[in-house]
């Protein structure tokens, strides 16, 4: 591993003035925090990230997990994922959530694993965790080799002819179904980002994965009140049981009334270059019976713009069946 320094700083405003001394907060960057370190450590010692200043951010206040005023949760940037699947609150009132998060890594990673460190994890892509091979999204212009080779756990929607990368994380499909907000402090201020819009398609630039730039510091991410009555699931499915990314999965965020389906938030992991919403999905499903022939419209609906390579096309069948066998288990609950 190359060297680097290590800092603590004492308050974010010095964690933020330093960061924002990167040149960028996307690939590359100079500067990096370091939260539990599952993520940067692994690519540092794949010196896939060289950043020569780490800005250790765990004694910085953003360990807490918090009701709002208006009855959602405020979760802080360094929540252990174990913490937050086994809050009685998201237990209870974002299932989907504890659900996903208990379905990735392994306890051990878990413990360690932080709610900002899970939004910005890094795409499992082969190229690009080896620096021998090229890769767009690494060394922008270098090219993909994976639209050739070996694509068999890559995205099918969202993807460019530049980057097919996946998007590996459980807890951000589950976020994305329940329309979390992130919250950012930057050199700038404050801004509050939906999760739909913090992370970017790979387009002509996937060395820019999010909305961050230099300095900024996630400090929270906040759920809006529970939908009262909704029924949530989270669903892998993978090659093994545990310890391995998703295949596809998905997350169901559904409300009934008299067998129709009066609100639906559907999301889809192991299938997109982002965490992925799938309104088509959505829209096939509101307002119609809560039945198999309606799931399997809405599967169909969230596969129309699949683009699969050479080794994925399974994908498209396994994520539908994924998502109607989703939405028959929240409604049958
Ligand atoms: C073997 C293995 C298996 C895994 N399996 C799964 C799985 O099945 N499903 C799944 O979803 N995940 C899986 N993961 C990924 C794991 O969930 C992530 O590594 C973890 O969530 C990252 O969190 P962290 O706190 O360790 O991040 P870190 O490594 O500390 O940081 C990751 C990135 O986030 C940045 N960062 C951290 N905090 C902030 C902040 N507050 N503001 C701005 N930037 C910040 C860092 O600079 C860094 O770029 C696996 C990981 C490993 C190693
Ligand atoms: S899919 Fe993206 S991350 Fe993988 S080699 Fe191509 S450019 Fe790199």
């Amino acid at each position: 591993m190359h060297t680097f320094e290590f800092i603590r700083p004492a308050n974010p405003t010095a964690a933020i003035a330093t960061a924002a001394q990167s040149k960028t907060a996307q690939q590359g960057a100079d500067v990096r925090f370091v939260a539990g370190g599952t993520t940067l450590l692994d690519l540092m010692k794949l010196n896939v990230e060289t950043p020569a200043l780490v800005l250790d951010i765990n004694r910085l206040p953003f360990d807490k997990i918090e009701s709002t005023p208006d009855g959602g949760l405020k979760i802080g940037a360094t929540v252990r994922n174990s913490d937050l699947a086994h809050h009685p609150r998201v237990q209870r009132d974002y299932a989907v959530l504890s659900q996903a998060i208990l379905n990735g890594a392994s306890a051990q990673l878990r413990n360690m694993a932080t709610t900002a460190g899970n939004l910005l994890q890094r795409t499992r892509c082969m190229y690009f965790r080896d620096t021998a091979m090229p890769c767009n999204k690494r060394e922008p212009g270098t090219g993909c080799p994976a639209i050739a080779g070996s694509n068999r756990t890559l995205a099918i929607l969202g993807t460019s002819e530049h980057c097919i990368a996946t998007n590996p994380s459980d807890m951000c499909v589950a976020m994305a179904a329940l329309e979390a907000t992130i919250h950012l402090q930057g050199p700038k201020g404050s801004r509050a980002v939906p999760i739909a819009d913090f992370h970017l398609l790979p387009r002509s630039t996937p060395n820019r994965e999010t909305v961050l730039e230099p300095g900024d510091l996630i400090t929270h991410v906040t759920l809006p009140p529970p939908i009262a009555g909704s029924k949530q699931v989270y669903l892998k499915l993978r090659d093994r049981a545990s310890y391995e990314f998703a295949l596809t999965s998905a997350a169901v965020v559904i409300t009934l009334a008299g067998g129709k389906v009066t609100r639906a938030r559907i999301a889809l992991g192991g299938v997109g270059t982002k965490p992925w919403r799938s309104r088509e999905a959505e829209a096939a499903l509101v307002d119609k019976p809560a039945d198999a022939t309606n799931f399997r419209k809405a599967a169909e609906a969230a596969m129309r713009d699949a683009k699969p390579q050479s080794e994925n096309k399974f994908k498209i069948e396994l994520a539908k069946r994924c998502l109607t066998h989703a939405l028959k288990m929240a409604t049958a609950a």
